[in-house]
């Protein structure tokens, strides 16, 4: 007998026939001996619809309001699939992220969890429910409610797997698993068996859309195996573990790309000591996270260039700052653009194998695509490129790497 927590995204609970599905698995789960503690999303659509409504309200609504609007996707969920599962004569109960409670952070819109409260699930389950927990809330210390940001109901599965020390944690979506690329744009692309949480981190932080990044930090954290896997059959989906020998044989794991992305230069800024720390205090102090930065100085004529590169929900508050600061350190002019995409190649088999930069960039160069920046850590090699070809690049380097063929 284990625990194992089920996590079902929102397209996996989108109407009462697919809660139905939904329910027909977690009582197979449960009569084969298991505990069962589900987690869901809002039904697709649901958290999109609630944000429209409170933007249509006004431009700017208040972050306490919007989280407690936007939780309310999740408890109709999770209250719907425990009338399903009761109907078809299941022992259960659901829970709102503050009733087990879940701790978070005060950072609406985007909290952390810092607590999950263990007890109430594990009294539950000892008398015999199965338990259903709305994804995507806590409460903060204030007793206010919270949201994890999007694709948090992950991070609330993952967070009580990790709470509960359960012997596994199964997400359910609508692809069959993590692929070397996104298979809506790349048809060749390939599901991968097993993944490390380092190279899954990296995929999901540069663009890979099937995992909240911070559930695989908490994973990652706690030693917790995620099984990414279809709700629509029952093939196996992939496991993300620890990293294993064999992994490292596999040079690159998987190309990624993220559109929502824009870039600005600062040319010609004077180069004196003390420049970057200015500037870059500027951006932070306006809240926003910077990615990649790259400084160019040429020593003859006293000059740094300054490019670096932000979301693109950052890009009007960035540009206004790089602006001002441009005038004031009377730098020649600010060049911005947010028509760019990152392309990642990720793999932990980079770190014993050279030559990967330069066949991605070769791979680039004959599509006649120019690469804008470029910055590389131990298992990832990351260009900036026009947003234009973004579908054509992510092609020829799954091509050219062979990422049909990989195994495992
Ligand atoms: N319903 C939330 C969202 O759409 C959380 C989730 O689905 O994980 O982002
Ligand atoms: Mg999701």
């Amino acid at each position: 007998m284990a625990l194992i927590v089920q996590k079902y995204g929102g397209t996996s609970v989108a109407d009462l026939e697919r809660v139905r599905n939904v329910a027909q698995r977690v009582i197979e789960t449960k009569n084969q001996g298991n505990d069962v503690v589900v987690v869901v999303s809002a039904m697709a659509g649901e958290t999109d619809k609630l944000l429209t409504l409170a933007h249509e309200a006004t431009s700017m609504p208040d972050e306490r309001e919007l989280d407690v609007l936007l939780a309310t996707g999740e408890q109709a969920s999770s209250a719907l699939l425990a009338i399903v599962l009761q109907s078809m004569g299941s022992p259960v109960k659901s829970f709102l992220g503050h009733q087990i409670k879940i701790g978070t952070d005060s950072a609406y819109g985007k909290a952390r969890i810092t607590s999950v409260d263990a007890d109430t699930i594990f009294s539950e389950l000892r008398e015999g429910r199965i338990v259903v927990v709305a994804g995507f809330q806590g409460e903060d210390e204030a007793g206010n409610i919270t949201t994890l940001g999007r694709g948090g109901s992950d991070t609330t599965a993952v967070a009580i797997a990790a709470a509960l020390k359960a012997d596994l944690c199964e997400i359910y979506t609508d692809v069959d698993g993590v692929f070397t690329a996104n298979p809506a744009i790349c048809e060749r692309a390939h599901k991968i068996n097993r993944i490390s949480y380092d190279e899954m981190l990296e995929m999901a932080s540069l663009g890979a859309k099937v995992l909240q990044t911070r559930s695989v930090e908490f994973a990652k954290k706690f030693g917790v195996p995620i099984h990414v896997r279809s709700s629509f059959h029952a093939g196996k989906g992939t496991i993300v573990c620890e990293e294993e020998s064999a992994m490292e044989e596999v040079v690159v794991s998987g190309v990624t790309y993220d559109v929502n992305q824009a870039r600005i230069e600062i040319a010609q800024v004077p180069d004196r000591p003390g420049i970057a720390a200015r500037f870059f205090d500027a951006i932070s102090t306006a809240n926003i996270l910077v990615d990649m930065i790259i400084q160019t100085t040429s020593l003859e004529e006293g000059f740094a260039n300054m490019a670096f590169t932000i979301s693109k929900a950052d890009f009007p508050q960035a540009l206004a700052v790089a602006q001002s600061l441009a005038k004031e350190l009377e730098a020649r002019e600010v060049i911005a653009e947010d028509e760019v995409a990152k392309i990642s190649m990720i793999g932990v088999g980079m770190r014993g194998h050279s030559g990967v930069a330069s066949k991605m960039f070769g791979v680039l160069a004959k599509e006649g695509i120019n690469i804008k920046m470029i910055s590389t850590s131990e298992i990832k090699i990351s260009c900036i490129i026009d947003a234009k070809y973004t579908e054509l690049a992510v092609r020829a380097l799954h091509n050219a790497f062979e990422l049909d063929k990989r195994n495992g």
